[in-house]
């Protein structure tokens, strides 16, 4: 297996000339490490090599990783979450990136003990199976999560369809960009909204240059072979 520090040291070189192209702060970029493939070992030694924000998909992983490294990292939790699971992870977890309904942003409200910072995850390009909610709903959506206290939207999340067409996962990303900017107008007190999650092992030199500010990387930094 190859060393973090090593694919660490290549997804930093690509960051960097990403930046150039898109005329960005590569410091604006924050690497989160998904480990949800790989062991307890593997993501203490990526916390080593110095990615300590890390991302998990599922409320086993996460639980598992949370018991052996908990205050050592920053947690993101970045998979479809249900509602009745909330409780177990909300509060240990620091980010969500997959709101995506009323009835989650009811029950995170209901039994977070803090403001919990979350992504909106949208479905850009509409695929069925991709969880997220509809482009055309995302601006009323946030617009009703006023109501809830302990939820700040910090961002818009999505992933980019499963394709080799390079134009169609960048106007995905572009699209994301869009209706941040347009949702930002409103200078929503509980819906800041300045960043965006977006970028994956295959796609995140492209979400840079379209604006990403979180990219969520597992098999090219850490592995997924274990
Ligand atoms: C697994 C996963 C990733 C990381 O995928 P890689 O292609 O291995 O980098 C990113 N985001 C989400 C939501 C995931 O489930």
């Amino acid at each position: 297996m190859e060393e973090i520090a090593d694919n660490l040291a290549t997804i930093r070189d690509n960051i960097i000339q990403a930046c150039q192209r898109a005329n960005r702060n590569p410091e604006d970029i924050t690497i989160i490490g998904v480990t949800k493939y790989v062991t307890i070992e593997r993501a203490t030694e990526a916390i080593e090599t110095g990615i300590l924000d890390l991302g998990e998909n599922r409320l086993e992983g996460f639980l598992q990783k949370y018991e052996a490294l908990s205050k050592k990292a920053t947690w993101h939790f970045i998979g479809s979450l249900q509602s009745r699971k909330v409780k177990d992870i909300i509060n240990k977890i620091d980010t969500i990136h997959s709101l995506d309904r009323k009835s989650l942003a009811k029950e995170i409200n209901k039994r977070a003990n803090r403001v919990i910072p979350c992504f909106v995850q949208v479905n850009v390009s509409g695929e069925e199976s991709k969880h997220g909610l509809p482009f055309e709903e995302v601006h009323n959506f946030i617009d009703q999560l006023k109501n809830y206290s302990n939820i700040k939207v910090i961002g818009l999340m999505t992933m980019a369809p499963l394709t080799e067409d390079e134009q169609v996962i960048r106007n995905t990303f572009r699209n994301l960009k869009e209706l941040r900017d347009q949702i930002q107008v409103n200078k929503w007190e509980h819906a800041p909204c300045n960043y965006l999650s977006m970028g994956m092992s295959n796609d995140y030199s492209i979400a840079i240059e379209e604006g990403a500010t979180h990219i969520r990387i597992g098999s090219k930094l850490v592995g997924s072979n274990q």
